[in-house]
């Protein structure tokens, strides 16, 4: 496994001198108040992510994964410290702006797929571009087919997600997160509940973004899918550790 920061950032920064660090995490502290206890999930993380990387994040359960993914969505605010991407302080954004911020820069695929139930895969591909109105109407359907069609799902658009397997479902989630064409996607435990060789699969499809100049951020429990990205990012108790 390659280092967290350090060398091989520098070295893969002297190799491509025009690398953009592009979410710039700074004194990240998240405390969760339960119960009238305090208790902190990210304790004073800096991290930067650069454009065009696949970065693996790892750790125990409980080490904070989510919540780290969740400061780069702006699913959860930071209790201290900056979240900047590509020169926006998310942390700073009301939840409207945010929303339609992060439909637009960021695809999120979860680890229950977290389709609409009631809509067909093409349907819930369509959604993001109608929520942010990216594209013209009428290019709407036409580009969630071929996304469908780049995952190998085109025979399964009018389908419902209780109508298909678990992996065609992340399949569909991760043709949904590229609907807006966003730069970054962020993907928790995407391959958590699917079986290896469905894994794998979908491993491939984030590695064919990322060779498309997508920039990957996937936390998992997989430490085979972990070693074979560009960089693992590891926590422990709420901390970056070294390996
Ligand atoms: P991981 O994804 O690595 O399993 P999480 O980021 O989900 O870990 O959680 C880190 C720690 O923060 C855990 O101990 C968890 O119980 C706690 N935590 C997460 N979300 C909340 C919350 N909304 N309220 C209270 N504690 C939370
Ligand atoms: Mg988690």
């Amino acid at each position: 496994m390659k280092p967290i920061d350090g060398d091989y950032l520098k070295n893969k920064a002297e190799a491509k001198p025009n690398i953009k660090c592009l979410i710039q995490m700074k004194d990240i502290t998240k405390v969760f108040h339960t119960g009238g206890m305090d208790f902190v999930a990210l304790n004073n993380i800096s991290i930067d992510f650069y454009a065009g990387e696949f970065v693996s994040v790892v750790g125990k359960s409980g080490s904070g994964k989510s919540t780290l993914a969740n400061m780069i969505t702006g699913i959860d605010h930071p209790t201290q410290g900056s979240v900047t991407i590509a020169g926006i302080p998310i942390h700073n954004l009301k939840e409207s702006p945010m929303s339609i911020w992060r439909g637009k820069n960021l695809g999120i695929v979860f680890q229950f797929y977290q389709l609409l139930p009631t809509l067909s895969l093409l349907e819930n591909v369509m959604l993001p571009m109608d929520f942010c109105n990216t594209y013209p109407q009428s290019d709407r359907e036409p580009r969630a087919r071929d996304l469908l069609d780049m995952v190998g799902l085109a025979d399964f658009a009018s389908k419902i997600p209780a109508a298909v397997s678990g992996g065609q479902q992340q399949t569909a989630a991760i043709a949904r997160a590229m609907a807006n064409d966003p730069p970054i996607l962020i993907a928790d435990e995407p391959t958590g509940n699917l079986d290896s060789k469905t894994a794998e699969a979908v491993f491939e499809l984030f590695s064919n973004l990322v060779a498309k100049g997508k920039t990957v951020v996937m936390v998992t429990h997989d430490p085979g899918l972990a070693a074979k990205t560009d960089r693992v990012v590891h926590l422990h108790d709420g901390r970056l550790a070294q390996n």
